[in-house]
Formats: C-alpha cells, structure tokens, sequence
C-alpha cells in the first residue's frame, strides 16, 4: 500500500469544528488512514511518501453541487458556429480548471453524459468525481427551450446518450424521466420555472404542473432510489416542487418566509449559485456575450436572490454549496463562498456548506467530504486560512495543493511527487 503523510498544517476538517494546529493527515492508498495532532499519528513502517504543507491548511476536497461540465458562457455565434464534438474537448479544459480550484466533486446540473463521467472515472483525462443528470427535462417555451421567436432554434435536441429534455404532460414527462435514466443519469433535473438565460420565459413563471412534478419524484425516487433536483426560482414553482418530494432547489430566487419553513419542514435543500446572477451581469459589462434579455433579468433578480438566500439561512434550511459554473469561468468556483458570507453565513459555515453538507446534499456523506478516517482519500492545502480571509480562496494560487482519490493532481507545493494528470 502506498502512504502519503501531509504535515505541518492546519486542518480544517469539514465537520465545523475546531481547527487543529500542527496537524497531519496519512493518506492510505485511495482512503485516509488517520487525521489530528501529527504527534497523535502513528506512521507506518512501510515507504510513506511525505508532503510538506509549508504552513498551510489542510482542508477536505471541496464539493460544488451545481455545475455544467459542458458548457461555458459564449456568444451566440460562436454557440452557432463550433463543430459539434469541439464541445467535449473543453469540457478536458474545464475540468481540469475545477480541480485547480480545489473542487474535486461535482453534481452536473445538464449537459454532460455518462461518456464524460466515464472518461474520468477510467483515468483517460482529470476530472472531479461527478454525479450526472444528462439533460434537464423542460416544458416547451421553458427555461431549456432555446427555440427564438425568429424561428431559429438553438437548442440541443438530443444526441446519442443524451436525450431531448422537451416535454409536456405526464406522458411525455414519464418517457422522458425513463429516457434519461437509460441514459446514464444520477440525479434527474427539471427545470421548474422559467429562469435567467432563456430567451422566452421569466423566473416567475411555474413550469410543469404538481402532477407532473411528482411522476418524475415517482419515476426517479420511488421506483430508482434517485433524487429529484429543481431549477426553481419563482415561489410558486418553488413550493410546488418542494410539495411534490423535489430533494434540492437550485437558485431559489424568491423565498419567503412560508417558502424557507417549508423547506425546512421537509428537509429540502437550498443550492444558492449567487454567482450566477453577479456574473451574468458582470459578463454583460465586459462584453456582448450575454444577450440583452438575459442581462436585463439578471439585474431584476440580483437583490431579491441574495435577500432569498440570506432568509432560507436564518430560517435554518440547509444549504449546499452551488454555483452554476458554466454561466460563469469554470474554476471561479470559490466565490460563491465569500457570497454566502455575504448572505450571513460565517466563514466556517460557508466551509461546511461546501463539503459536509454538499456531500449530504448527493447522498455521499459516508464517503466523502470530511478528513476523517475512513473517507476517500480528497484532500486540499491552501495557502492563506480560509476562515480569516474567505475570499483568499477565489485565488488559484492559493490553492497549493488538491489530492483526489489519494492522487496529486494539483502541486504548487513542488511535493516531488508526480502529479496525476
Ligand atoms: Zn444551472
């Protein structure tokens, strides 16, 4: 068995609680072996292959639960113009941006196919461990539908291993649940009302009936054991999926009071992507990329969504760490935490938000998400204390280190031990 000992740091270990001083953690093939006082670690006798942390802090992996590995933010022409399988060879380079930030899990919200999981999953380029959700299911004119009253439709409408997400009525939400199951989905996702980027609906409006929210919580949950997770910013559409089992809402733009309590009444999480908005926004003061419809929304929602979240917090719902990267650079992840800061939240919650909690969040809180003996050997060394300085995180520099499943696939450190590419 190949030991990796990490020492001389500070560990912070995603559980919440007190921060351990001259700290070590032994990483044991793929699994950590030990994690504490490095005088309270009894290293093996067989070849441990040692790691400076230089003074830094030892954090667990991070987790962020609403990505889109397949996408990045472009213009219309470009969407418009590249060949169709150029779009999987970004996706290499934002995967590789997402380990650099240190995020070494990810919930895909739409986009990416089991293909990609795969690739990553056998070794054959880096990527973070993923759940899946292969395509968002869409009512037609909804957040996903991407037809233009031109007549031009830039929407994907399926391709081998991933599905057409368009569909209307029970039937149609039946089929298309099974579709992207067969495809390969850990997670389904639906787009509950209408949202930011689309060019036909607004975030208020209610997509999809109750009824047909909770055949695809039948579909998915009830008869597959998966979870259910909702686009869903208006209060209407908000309350309905949470009525309807829905496991997380994603963006959650307008909740009040009663929305917050009864996410909290049924356990159901809240994924923020405060990012999101802020980014719309400042991409469509840098350049033309973002069209005028999407800008113009972005602004209406921008203070009602961080005054949402602010409130779901102190009402007490959980909340995991999301960004919807994609809209935004892959690799800018780590703002989000400084936004919830923002939103109330101190530096140690926003820590606990993106790995405990994200990792309860994707039903992988037994695996991951803690250094802790016993969980997946993903580990982190930053620089600068996250808790004193949480926007020193939005640096990539900052991040020395990341291990993934025992490897070093980041090494800013010089560890002389080979990275993992
Ligand atoms: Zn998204």
């Amino acid at each position: 068995m190949a030991y990796t000992l990490i020492k001389n740091g500070t560990l912070i270990d995603g559980n919440g609680g007190e921060t351990v001083e001259d700290a070590a953690v032994l990483l044991n093939g793929t699994v950590i072996e030990a994690a504490g006082k490095s005088s309270e670690i009894t290293v093996p006798r067989e070849q441990v292959t040692e790691v400076d942390a230089g003074g830094g802090y030892i954090l667990p992996g991070l987790i962020d639960t609403h990505v889109h590995l397949m996408m990045e933010i472009d213009s219309l022409e470009n969407q418009l113009t590249t060949p169709f399988s150029y779009r999987f060879y970004k996706a290499v380079k934002h995967m590789r941006r997402t380990l650099e930030a240190g995020v070494t899990t990810v919930r895909d919200a739409a986009g990416t196919d089991a293909g990609v999981k795969q690739a990553v999953e056998d070794g054959l380029v880096a990527g973070p461990r993923m759940q899946i959700s292969v395509n968002a299911l869409t009512t037609t004119g909804g957040h996903g539908d991407n037809w233009q009253r031109s007549g031009i439709d830039t929407t994907l409408h399926g391709y081998p291993g991933n599905p057409d997400g368009i569909c209307d009525g029970v039937e149609e939400v039946t089929k298309t649940v099974r579709e992207v199951l067969r495809a390969g989905a850990d997670i389904i996702k639906v787009h509950a009302t209408g949202g930011v980027m689309s060019p036909t609906d607004h975030p208020e409006f209610t997509q999809f009936s109750q009824e047909e929210l909770e055949v695809m919580v039948q579909e998915a949950h009830y008869r597959r054991g998966l979870k259910v997770m909702a686009h869903a910013q208006g209060k209407e559409g908000i309350q309905n999926a949470v009525r309807a089992g829905i496991h997380s809402i994603e963006h959650g733009i307008y909740i009040d009071d009663e929305t917050a309590q009864l996410m909290v009444d049924k356990g159901t999480y809240l994924v923020p992507t405060l990012l999101a908005p802020l980014s719309v926004l400042e991409k469509a003061e840098a350049d033309d990329t973002v069209p005028a419809y999407s800008a113009q929304k972005a602004r209406e929602v921008f203070e009602a969504h961080k005054e949402s979240v602010a409130r779901a917090y102190r009402a007490g719902v959980k909340i995991a760490m999301g960004t919807d990267a994609g809209v935004m650079a892959h690799g800018t992840n780590l703002r989000e935490l400084g936004l919830m800061c923002d939103a109330g939240m101190t530096s140690m919650e926003s820590i606990v938000s993106t790995t405990k909690t994200a990792a309860e969040c994707m039903g992988w809180g037994d695996e991951l998400s803690t250094v802790e003996k016993g969980k997946l050997a993903d580990v982190i060394i930053t620089r600068t204390n996250p808790l004193t300085d949480i926007h020193s995180l939005e640096s990539n520099d900052n991040i020395a280190a990341v291990f993934k499943d025992g490897k070093l696939v980041k090494d800013l450190l010089n560890a002389n031990v080979s990275v993992e590419v």
